[in-house]
């Protein structure tokens, strides 16, 4: 897989350095709090597992499974939700997991959907954040890197459902996987 997307943009070395930062501001954070860490799925699975394992408060885990129209190399702004979450969060504490903000629809969405549960809190963490082509004003509480307006693929982030296992985050090549 290496050949076909060239050097990282961001290194497993990077990623784990930044993810235990991560782990150690929301312990802090959310210290003595009834914590629900609700991971968007599938693109958020890798960053959760890693996330999740460093935060070191008692908290739940729960996931959403959303999906996009369509699986081309862009946002098509439309978002389904596929299902609901099994944890009732009424009254406690919702960090949504995110893989990558883009334009930032559907973490408005998904805040706003959640929000109709009721819980005391709702912030977002997002591994990757492209502040450029952001077209709705979300509040991001948590970001792992912001990265220029590029296709990036691995560390759970797909290309046509694949490449998410690729280890690190690397730029899509283009002319190697043409739409
Ligand atoms: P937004 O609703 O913020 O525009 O888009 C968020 C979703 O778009 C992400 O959850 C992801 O599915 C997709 N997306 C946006 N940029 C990228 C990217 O560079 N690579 C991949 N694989 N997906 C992206």
């Amino acid at each position: 897989m290496e050949r076909i997307f060239g050097r990282p943009i961001v290194t497993q070395e990077e990623m784990r350095a930044r993810i235990k930062e991560l782990g150690k501001q929301i312990t802090a954070d959310y210290a003595g709090k009834d914590l629900v860490l609700v991971g968007v799925l599938k693109g958020a699975y890798a960053f959760y597992a890693d996330l999740a394992r460093a935060i070191r408060i008692p908290m739940r885990v729960d996931f959403l499974i959303v999906a996009s129209y369509g699986s081309r190399a862009k946002t098509s702004g439309k978002v389904k939700v596929i299902t609901e979450l099994t944890e009732d969060v009424r009254g406690k504490e919702v960090l949504l997991v995110e893989d990558i903000v883009d334009s930032g629809l559907t973490v408005q969405y998904l805040m706003k959907t959640l929000a109709k549960q009721k819980p005391r809190s709702i912030k977002v963490c997002t591994l990757l954040s492209k502040p450029d082509r952001r077209t709705i004003d979300v509040p991001l509480e948590y970001v792992g890197f912001k990265i220029p307006d590029q296709y990036v693929v691995g560390y759970g982030l797909d290309y046509q459902q694949k490449y998410r296992n690729l280890p690190y985050l690397a730029v899509l090549d283009m002319e190697s996987n043409p739409e």
